[in-house]
């Protein structure tokens, strides 16, 4: 059995800290915006290079806080890429907004810089780019059609926390940059949890202020708010957490290197490539001649792209290796959205790659032999003939 994800392990491995850490915070008895959250949010944002952070109930209501900390609403509308985790359009929509996807660049699987501009309406407020598996998006050419364009710029970082880009934290490009803490993001706590980052004052005591009912005092309401606090424990682990992101972040670019290597024999498995904004493409097979001043992806998910990836999947789960497609169905042809009427065709790059894209097992702890039987039983997959009737 090899995991696609394995945060036990983690837990396990640091059970005296975190142990510690929450029991420490239960006996303190300040369960709401204590002295952890406090704590944390001013870790998470020193981490981040950002000047203030708020702590929120999850990555989903960091992207709603932040587009109404924006006053994004009714009849606006926010670019954003089809080939994501709902969660991302879903904010779009919580605030009544509009989402408009543009397609993907295949080798990134991020939204394509040149398809944007061609996006932008009279009504356009905002880019939404996502990190997507933890590849910082190209920022430098998101951030000069936003300027040329007079709209803001929300990063979706959930699965991106540590990346950079050009030597700085993603996150920290965009007006505010949005963070998830579920359980299997690279910092995951132990239940639901989010992080809005800004350097702007003003949205920061907005998305502060909406957190927690609207108002700034007591029982005197500004605006209608919502009730989205990062719980105190989870602060806690958090805190503990944060202290070994960067080795866990390192640790997962080794692997993805060793995939790269490993793989490099089937020509049928395409891997992800890192985009410099140079255009160079591919991380460096050699650890030592890695040159992290560009950017540094740090694999949330480690995809490859094959065809006939169901029957690799099925294949991988057989043999009791844990993988998963991230994400079949594009966001353009969720049935939820419907009503935007895109069709099939619409986003050919983003489709294409949505019926190709396999994740493997990815995690800190990940061993070297796992990786090796995880690239054998892909390669057996590849040579094993497809069942034409699953029942049979
Ligand atoms: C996980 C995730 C979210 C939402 O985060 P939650 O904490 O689960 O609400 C948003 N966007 C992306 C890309 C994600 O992967």
């Amino acid at each position: 059995m090899i995991p696609l994800c394995d945060v036990q392990q983690q837990y396990l491995s640091l059970k005296t800290e975190f142990d510690a850490a929450i029991l420490d915070a239960v006996a303190r008895g300040r369960y709401i915006l204590g002295p952890n959250v406090q704590a944390f949010e001013r870790e998470f944002a020193e981490y981040c290079g950002a000047a203030h952070s708020v702590g929120v109930g999850s990555g989903t209501d960091a992207l709603h806080l932040a587009l109404r900390a924006l006053d994004i609403g009714p009849g606006d509308e926010v670019i954003t890429t089809p080939f994501t985790f709902i969660a991302t359009a879903e904010a779009i929509s919580l605030v009544g907004a509009t989402p408009v996807f543009c397609d993907i660049d295949p080798q990134t699987f991020n939204i394509d810089p040149a398809g944007i501009e061609p996006a932008i309406s009279e009504r356009t407020r905002a880019i939404l780019p996502v990190h997507l598996y933890g590849q910082p998006c190209d920022m430098d050419r998101i951030m000069d059609l936003a300027s040329a364009n007079g709209l803001a710029v929300v990063e979706d970082c959930a699965q991106a926390v540590g990346a950079t880009f050009r030597g700085r934290r993603v996150g920290t490009f965009g007006d505010l940059g949005c963070f998830s803490f579920f359980p299997s993001k690279n910092l995951g706590a132990m239940g639901d949890g989010g992080m809005v980052v800004t350097d702007h004052a003003e949205y920061f005591e907005r998305v502060e202020m909406l957190r927690r009912h609207g108002g700034r005092v007591k029982y005197h309401h500004e605006v209608v708010g919502v009730n989205s606090r990062l719980d105190e424990l989870q602060a806690a682990i958090l805190r503990v957490k944060l202290r070994y992101l960067d080795t866990w972040n390192d640790l997962r670019r080794n692997h993805a290197q060793r995939y790269n290597r490993l793989l490099s024999g089937l020509t049928a498995v395409q891997c992800p490539a890192e985009r410099n904004p140079t255009g160079d493409t591919g991380i460096p097979l050699d650890s030592s001649s890695v040159d992290n001043s560009f950017l540094t992806a740090v694999y949330h998910q480690y995809t490859v792209q094959v065809s006939e990836r169901d029957h690799l999947l099925a294949q991988l789960r057989q043999a009791g290796i844990g993988s998963h497609a991230y994400y079949p169905v594009p966001l353009h042809q969720q049935q939820a959205y419907a009503a935007l009427n895109y069709g099939e065709g619409s986003f050919p790059q983003a489709e294409r790659v949505a019926e190709r894209c396999l994740s493997i097992p990815m995690f800190p702890e990940l061993q070297p032999e796992q990786q090796s039987q995880v690239v054998q039983t892909l390669a057996q997959g590849l040579e094993s003939p497809r069942r034409s009737n699953p029942a049979a």
